[in-house]
């Protein structure tokens, strides 16, 4: 990454863990994260906001939500505000991660009204994009990420952008074993960058950070890290397992 952007490591722990495992989980990640070089955030289960928002008080460790509504109140059976969720502590939500996408057919329009509504409310959005894997082999990678972005974004301001972060997560990279290579995920970020550059302008391209996703582990963090454009993981099976997300969130 990088100097002038400040990283961002985030856990997305997705449907897992009951409340006693999500508390001692917490714990770990604030110890872990006193001496880390750059930002840190969980995204937690709604249940586990609350709760993990006191042991995290106090120290860098922001706290997210997985997903939130594009309404802000009523008769939504089952339904989170964003309202409710910054009652709770929540700094962060991730819109359009691609297992809202795939399993739940969150469409790039209703990602788009979850985006506005998370800025809105004054919270930042980590904004995923991905591509599948046969649109990786057909070469439309940049394409499809373009697609996303344009319509993720669309009626965002240049000074909201400035509480977004992109999570780029090739789709069959997530959950796999699969990372994508250091060189892979630098030239999508780099094509991401370059998007923001002309749908927005270079000082919001430069300024925006880019996180990559899908199967980091301690052991490909630091490369991935080193990529001048890379600049922070989003991590799901590894922010799980204390000792590993502690090592990521030390990147080298
Ligand atoms: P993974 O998940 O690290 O388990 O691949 C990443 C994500 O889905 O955010």
């Amino acid at each position: 990454m990088m100097a002038a952007r400040t990283a961002l490591i985030a856990g997305n722990w997705k449907m897992n863990t009951v409340l006693p495992e999500a508390l001692k989980l917490a714990a770990a990640v604030k110890d872990a994260s006193v001496g880390a070089p750059g930002d840190v955030a969980i995204c937690v289960p709604f249940p586990f906001l609350e709760s993990v928002s006191k042991v995290l008080a106090g120290s860098k460790v922001g706290l997210g939500a997985q997903d939130c509504s594009e309404a802000d109140k009523g008769a939504f059976t089952g339904a989170v505000s964003t309202g409710m969720l910054q009652s709770v502590g929540c700094a962060y939500v991730l819109t359009g991660h691609s297992e809202r996408r795939s399993i739940f057919g969150e469409s790039d329009a209703l990602i788009n009204l979850k985006t506005k509504k998370v800025l809105s409310a004054g919270l930042k959005c980590i904004l995923c994009v991905g591509e599948l894997k046969e649109q990786r082999e057909d070469g439309t990678t940049d394409k499809v990420v373009a697609a996303q972005l344009a319509a993720g974004l669309k009626d965002v301001s240049e000074e909201q952008l400035g509480s977004i972060v992109i999570a780029y997560e090739p789709v069959w990279a997530i959950g796999t074993g699969l990372t994508a290579t250091p060189e892979q995920a630098q030239d999508t970020h780099a094509a991401i960058r370059k998007w923001v550059q002309g749908a927005y302008s270079a000082a919001a391209a430069d300024r925006l950070v880019i996180q990559y996703g899908g199967s980091v582990t301690p052991e490909t963090v630091d490369e991935l890290m080193a990529c001048p454009d890379i600049d922070g993981a989003l991590v799901g099976g590894a922010s799980l397992v204390a000792d590993k997300f502690a090592r990521i969130v030390n990147f080298k």
